[in-house]
């Protein structure tokens, strides 16, 4: 590469390195704020490629994505017009777990998004790869391409996913590739590793894609989507979504197969200690459920559609990296794959990663001005999770170079602040991903109200748009007046009432009671009381559904509020950077050692890194205390 002549191309404010998940995400975002944005990626045919699942959402993922919709992100406008299905999952479960699950048709998910990424005003989408960063001092100043151009900004971000000296494996069989046989990045490792960025190597897998015609569904249990489907954008909450929803199928595995793996466990790369990289705990392969879960006879198995327009099914929960001859044999016998008809076959791969604790929560390097990292190469696994940093790292380096703060979102806010914070505070050996019991405060951030808790701060950083920003306000407004509203209607017990909730099989009032109060009740609901409530105004669903649950979660919602009043007084307590601990008498030596690497920017952030005990969150405090005491002093 060395003799390719370097030429100066056009400047930007902000570039991009890599059109996924993370990196569509946040050159939106700086464009959509006004400023001149380079998205420079590998291929533009692989535009937020669903390289593993087709589906976007599921338990906490639903949450990220709704959260990134309510800042003025675009994953929830494109699944919308790009489904197969659509399930909300736990509604047996109260709505803290309540979750929106949607298979996504593959190439018209990729060409929705190209599409928008191509109309986008301030936005350049460019083919190419990145492989190196410029800078001068600690300050990134660019990136130089394989062709020898030359892109100057004053912030990049790097989103370059599971790329950077990806590794495909299976059994014996390893080479130089991206997802799917895709060209990998070779050179930008070696760039950041320069600039004293450290890499590790993480893993994750992929089942393999098999024809439908080959396929006999009929000991299969049919997974049918919702009739009516919940849309993932709150800009299309009174839309009617109704594209053909297209089946998935539920089987299991079975002994044989199980067999057959535990005869050739020696041949998975994984076992054959090629592959370095850790792989994530909550996606295992199917070696490692069997190892992991030796008595059991089967796992299931869900056979999913790649889109309208192709032949290829995904087999969720059968990745692998067993040579493709044993991978036939498995699923030759997991029941209706008996004729199973390969088209890609199942593989792991292996990339570099870095170190996201050496991340400020802005998601900007610690060392590095101007240098932001977001998606897997923080660490973190899945499209959900990649879409949620990708937005907030475009917002802040859109407001560093404004000279503005960033945008924080705590673990109170947010699930996006649970995942940065997770990722930025705690080292994460193995692929991270996103689940509802991550968050202390469920109940609160619920995937109903991502717009209420994010849509005014969105609005504030200059991201979410007019229309979006009236249609939140008008909801809020509503949803407002109809709590006081209920809140202010007495109901005395009268024959009337008493025989309407007799009705509803409802004990009767005895005494006089609001219509909130009765709401409280769980066999009621909003719908049901409206023969007691004749003047009440027409609300769309998505409010009173809102005022619903406010009302019947008000006492849990407001202990949680207690918590987080809590939580906040520590997290409102800032560390800055170079802080010097050394100078902190009393600190455990593991803790201090903690602090010093990570660079916690609160109290409440260094209370959560482990190894660091109550004891010396006290200590710290004290410390703080008695500084700030000195410095008024000085000043008095
Ligand atoms: C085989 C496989 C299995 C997976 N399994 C799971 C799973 O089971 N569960 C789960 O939650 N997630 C899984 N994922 C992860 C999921 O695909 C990723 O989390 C998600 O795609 C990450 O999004 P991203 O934006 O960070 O990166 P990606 O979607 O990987 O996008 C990175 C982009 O950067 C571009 N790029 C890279 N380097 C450069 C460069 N130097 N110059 C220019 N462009 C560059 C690439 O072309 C690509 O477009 C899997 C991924 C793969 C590949």
């Amino acid at each position: 590469m060395s003799n390719i002549k370097p030429y100066e191309g056009k400047s930007y404010e902000i570039i991009v390195v890599g059109a996924g998940h993370a990196g569509t995400e946040a050159a939106l975002a700086a464009a959509r704020m006004g400023h001149d944005t380079l998205l420079m990626t590998m291929q533009l045919d692989s535009i937020v490629a669903l390289s593993c699942n087709p589906n976007i959402g599921g338990t906490g993922k639903g949450h990220l994505v709704r959260e990134v919709d309510a800042l003025g992100g675009e994953m929830a406008l494109n699944i919308d017009k790009t489904y197969l299905q659509s399930r909300m999952l736990n509604t047996s479960k109260g709505p803290a777990v309540h979750s929106l699950r949607v298979q996504a048709d593959k190439r018209e998910y990729h060409e929705a998004m190209k599409t928008v990424l191509e109309n986008e005003p301030n936005l350049t989408l460019r083919q190419g790869e990145v492989v190196s960063l410029l800078y001068e001092g600690d300050i990134v100043t660019g990136v130089a391409t394989a062709t020898g151009a030359i892109y100057r900004a004053k912030a990049v971000i790097v989103c370059t996913g599971t790329y950077l000296r990806g590794r495909i494996f299976m059994g014996e069989l390893n080479y130089s590739s991206g997802p799917d046989n895709m060209r990998p990045a070779e050179e930008l490792s070696s760039s950041l590793t320069d600039m004293g960025i450290g890499l590790r190597r993480m893993k994750t897998g992929t089942p393999a894609r098999i024809h439908k015609d080959y396929i006999n569904y009929e000991n299969m249990e049919l997974q049918e989507g919702d009739e009516t489907v919940v849309p993932f954008s709150f800009l299309n909450s009174e839309k009617i979504l109704d594209r053909p929803q297209i089946p998935c199928y539920l089987t299991y595995t079975t002994p044989k197969a199980h067999e057959i793996i535990r005869e050739n466990i020696h041949r998975s790369a994984l076992y054959l200690g090629d592959i370095e990289g850790v792989g994530p705990r909550y996606c295992p392969s199917i070696e490692d459920k069997i190892v992991r879960f030796p008595d059991r006879d089967n796992h299931q198995v869900f056979i999913e559609p790649e889109g309208a327009s192709t032949k290829e099914m995904y087999v969720q929960g059968v990745s692998s990296s067993l040579p493709e001859e044993v991978q036939m044999e498995i699923y030759k016998n997991i029941e209706g794959l008996e004729n199973v008809r390969f088209m890609r076959s199942a593989y792991a791969i292996e990339y570099d990663a870095i170190d996201a604790t050496t991340l400020k929560n802005s998601l900007e390097h610690q060392k590095w001005n101007g240098l932001f990292f977001a998606g897997q190469i923080n660490g973190s696994s899945g499209y959900e999770e990649a879409a949620a940093q990708g937005i907030i790292a475009g917002i802040n380096a859109v407001l560093k170079i404004e000279g503005k703060e960033p945008l924080i979102l705590d673990r109170s806010q947010a699930y996006i602040g649970v995942l940065i914070d997770d990722l930025v505070t705690k080292f994460t050996d193995e692929p991270y991903r996103m689940m509802t019991a991550r968050s202390e405060y469920r109940l609160t951030l619920r995937q109903d109200n991502a717009d209420l808790r994010l849509t005014d701060l969105g609005y504030e950083v200059g991201l979410v748009q007019k229309n979006r920003y009236d249609h939140f306000y008008h909801k809020k407004e509503n949803v407002d007046s109809e709590l006081k509203r209920l809140q202010n209607i007495v109901l005395t017990p009268t024959e009337a009432t008493n025989s309407v909730l007799e009705g509803l099989n409802s004990a009767p009032i005895k005494t006089a009671v609001t219509m909130a109060e009765l709401l409280r009740r769980s066999e009621l609901n909003y719908l049901s009381l409206a023969p007691l409530d004749i003047e009440r105004p027409v609300l769309k669903k998505e409010v009173w559904e809102q005022v619903e649950i406010q009302i019947k979660y008000e006492g849990y919602i407001q202990k949680q509020q207690q918590q987080i009043d809590k939580f906040r007084k520590l997290e409102s307590q800032p560390l800055e950077l170079e802080f010097d601990y050394d100078d902190v008498q009393g600190l455990s030596t593991e803790a201090r050692a903690k602090l010093k690497q990570i660079k916690p920017q609160s109290v409440g952030q260094a209370s959560r890194i482990s190894g660091v005990s109550p004891a010396d969150i006290n200590v710290l405090l004290i410390y703080l205390e008695m500084r700030r005491r000195r410095k008024f002093n000085e000043m008095a």
